[in-house]
């Protein structure tokens, strides 16, 4: 696909992008989630075109270093995430707690009949995926932490690390998930279904989240999300209109739109001018 752009870069005060090039558009749950909030285009491009990571921020940090206590890898590398130790170089007691916490999973979880023997960790799927409303099939992709199976049952199991489950700051808390957003868990049980090399049967997997706390309670959290086929038409009808968006976007060359929590783990945020960085002033 050929992108060209008038708009010079330098005015923007972010690195100059090509003026013409090849770009492939894949969809992803971690995309769709971003193009469904205030999101800054060019950061798009950045992370989704080009594969920069963004920063982590220090949650983020923590869920990497639960996920290699979990099984010695992060998915990007083998290596074991630097901690952040006190001045005294003794551990935080957030940092005890996860690693705690990533210990107990495996016994924890086959009390609930859940067979981690033939452990796989961080699958890379995709599938091409073709729609009438798209001009050509693109490839949909996700990573899916674990491949388990329950009382027999082919299952996904998809890690979650927070700091206080039953959290009464936020609107959306893992002890009522009736009201988050669970595009994740059916695009994953979609792709999984799809991809005929992994799954020649066509099996629809089940989903479970293992949400884990660090907080002083140290709770947990097993929570399924049951299929639904009517999901499928909503899963594919957010990836057409993702990929479409994307293409809006790279018609208007990528433009900037700070936002300060977007700029603050943005992969370019040393180098663009334009980046954000106070907080806009809250209207009541
Ligand atoms: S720093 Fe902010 S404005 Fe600049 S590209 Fe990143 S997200 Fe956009």
């Amino acid at each position: 696909m050929l992108w060209t752009t008038d708009i010079d870069s330098h005015m923007l005060g972010v690195e100059e992008l090509p003026k013409q090039e090849n770009i492939t558009i894949q969809v992803s749950q971690s995309l769709i989630k971003n193009l469904d909030k205030e999101y800054c285009p060019r950061r798009l491009y950045e992370q989704y075109i080009l594969g920069k990571e963004g920063e982590a921020t220090e949650s983020m940090q923590k869920g990497i270093l639960f996920e290699y206590y979990l099984n010695g890898s992060t998915g990007i590398h083998n290596k074991k995430p630097l901690e952040p130790v006190m001045k005294n170089g003794k551990r935080y007691v957030d940092y005890e707690r996860i690693e705690q916490q990533a210990r107990r999973v495996g016994s924890l979880l086959s009390q609930y009949d859940f067979c981690l023997d033939d452990q796989i960790y961080n699958v890379e799927i995709s599938t091409m995926f073709e729609h009438p409303d798209m001009p050509q099939p693109i490839i949909v992709r996700g990573r899916i932490d674990q491949i388990a199976t329950r009382k027999g049952k082919l299952c996904i199991i998809d890690y979650k690390l927070t700091k206080k489950i039953d959290s009464d700051h936020s609107l959306y808390s893992w002890k009522s998930p009736s009201t988050m957003n669970h595009t994740q868990a059916y695009m994953y049980m979609w792709l999984y279904m799809r991809n005929r090399e992994i799954n020649p049967n066509g099996t629809i997997p089940q989903f479970y989240y293992a949400v884990f706390e660090y907080d002083t309670k140290m709770d947990y959290e097993i929570i399924q999300v049951e299929w639904d086929a009517t999901k499928i038409r909503e899963i594919e009808y957010a990836i057409v209109n993702s990929y479409h968006k994307m293409l809006d976007e790279q018609g208007q060359g990528w433009p900037v739109r700070p936002a300060f929590y977007e700029c603050l783990t943005c992969p370019i945020k040393n180098s663009c001018k334009q980046r954000k960085k106070i907080k806009d002033i809250k209207l009541v």
